[in-house]
């Protein structure tokens, strides 16, 4: 096999090997540790995002069909936010963390200082190409780490303007698909952030192994969504619908599939039903705000789910369009191949459950989602209090994402670590804990020493 493509530091077409190289001599030289270095990195990526602002757009829409205000607000205005978080916060983020003393360090300094770890490898998905890979990259430049991004080398045209000039410093673009991320994982690296599918997490994981390298997994899951017979079904329609279809459904926070009793299914569908047809008109495929799925093999892979259960709104597909039809469908048994996957497209299964105790028992059975929702008029906390989950919605879908002080990250089968705003700084520092005391004073040191005394135990 040929070198690795690589787009590097300074503008050139490298080698891997001497991309890598370039970036730890820049981290050894200490050329990313300076604030000021910082600020004008992220300075940079900010304004590489607001002069580039068309050209996204376009690449999301030519990847994922994506309208330009999905692409805005989940993909480009985030990004701009969590630049200008960190550009404004930096200063207070690197400040040393005072401890307090004891007995036996009284009168030190004792401190937590935030240091960058190196050369950070920052692996993202297709599903949200840019936001997966610039969100972290925000953390990981704050932080003082090199950093190499590999894409995804699914949404091809995202990938191809992450390669922009504008976006190369002191870190480094590496193009490829599972093999290519294979060989680069064979190399050390300081940090290891990946996102993806828990099947790929487990190959990640067991590479950082050989190195001994922290890793943050931001994986997925299928994610449950109870509706209680408490709720307007019309008002649960609208938010599940936009939180379901958004993307196209390739979400990986989008609820799953919604567990309510008989009655609320026959008040859900028609609401549902009326949901779909506001947002995306009598024919879905011609709405300019519905996405479009990935690729030919996503496609066939959801064409088949299609047959699970009974439709009950939608099921239509096109395959030169790579257009799946907001589906809705019913009489889903727990072990049918819907169930077993997660689902990552425009197709929402309806489950019957007896109440919340079942639904509860239901969710307690499965592996711990990346995001859990309920909706109800009294009962959310219960849900909320009864299970786990990465994240949590009661009444409404991924709202919390856009709050930069709240944690993305799952938990168990769905990822571990977390990132977002201040967390993101905290997830690519080492904590160092430092502890600096007086040279002198040697005499108070002594009931430390042995031979022990009674005034030892004091300590
Ligand atoms: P994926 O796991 O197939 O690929 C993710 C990245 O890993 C890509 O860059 C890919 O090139 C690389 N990769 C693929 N196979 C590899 C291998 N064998 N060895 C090393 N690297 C490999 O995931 P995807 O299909 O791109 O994305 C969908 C998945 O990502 C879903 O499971 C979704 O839930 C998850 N996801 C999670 C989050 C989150 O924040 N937790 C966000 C978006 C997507």
């Amino acid at each position: 096999m040929g070198p690795l493509s690589v787009q590097g530091w300074m503008d050139s077409f490298d080698s891997f090997e001497d991309t890598l190289r370039r970036l730890r001599e820049a981290f050894k030289a200490g050329q990313t540790r300076p604030v000021e270095f910082r600020v004008a990195q992220l300075q940079g990526l900010g304004h590489f995002l607001g002069a580039n602002k068309q050209l996204l757009q376009d690449a999301l829409a030519e990847d994922l069909g994506k309208s330009p205000f999905e692409s805005d607000i989940s993909e480009i205005i985030l990004c701009q936010n969590e630049v200008d978080l960190a550009i404004k916060s930096l200063q207070t983020w690197m400040k040393d963390e005072p401890v307090a003393t004891n007995l036996l360090t009284k009168l030190s300094s004792a401190f937590i200082r935030k240091e960058p770890f190196g050369l950070v490898i920052i692996i993202a998905p297709w599903n949200y190409p840019l936001n997966l890979m610039i969100m972290p990259l925000v953390g990981a430049i704050a932080a003082g780490n090199c950093v190499l991004l590999k894409p995804s080398e699914i949404s091809k045209n995202t990938e191809k303007v992450c390669c922009h000039p504008a976006l190369q410093s002191c870190f480094a673009v590496v193009l490829g698909g599972p093999e290519e991320t294979g060989q680069l994982l064979e190399h050390k690296f300081d940090y290891i952030f990946f996102t993806g599918s828990p099947r790929v997490g487990k190959i990640v994981m067991a590479a950082a192994a050989k190195h001994l390298t922290p890793i943050t997994l931001e994986l997925g899951g299928k994610n449950p969504c109870y509706v209680d017979d408490s709720c307007d079904p019309q008002t649960v329609a609208n938010r599940v619908a936009w939180f379901r279809y958004f993307n196209a459904g390739q979400t990986c926070v989008a609820p799953d599939y919604i567990l309510c009793s008989q009655e609320m299914q026959e008040r859900l569908l028609p609401a549902l039903q009326s949901a779909i047809l506001r947002f995306y008109g009598d024919d879905p495929k011609t709405s300019p705000n519905l996405g479009r799925i990935i690729n030919q093999k996503h496609f066939k892979r959801l064409q088949g789910l299609l047959g699970c259960g009974r439709v009950a709104i939608g099921g239509q597909s096109e395959e030169s369009e790579r257009y799946i039809a907001p589906t809705v469908l019913v009489d889903v048994q727990e072990t049918d191949p819907v169930m077993q996957e997660e689902i990552f497209g425009p197709i929402l299964p309806l489950l019957t459950v007896k109440n919340l105790e079942e639904a509860i028992d239901f969710i307690n059975r499965r592996e711990k989602p990346l995001a859990l929702y309920a909706f109800s008029n009294n009962r959310v906390n219960q849900v909320l209090d009864c299970t786990s989950s990465g994240g949590f919605g009661g009444n409404d879908g991924f709202l919390y994402l856009t709050l930069s002080a709240m944690p993305l990250g799952g938990i168990g089968n769905s990822g571990m670590g977390r990132y977002h705003g201040k967390f993101s700084f905290d997830t690519f520092s080492h904590h160092r804990a430092c502890l600096l005391r007086s040279p002198g004073m040697e005499r108070l040191n002594d009931l430390r020493y042995p031979p022990y005394s009674p005034w030892s135990q004091q300590l």
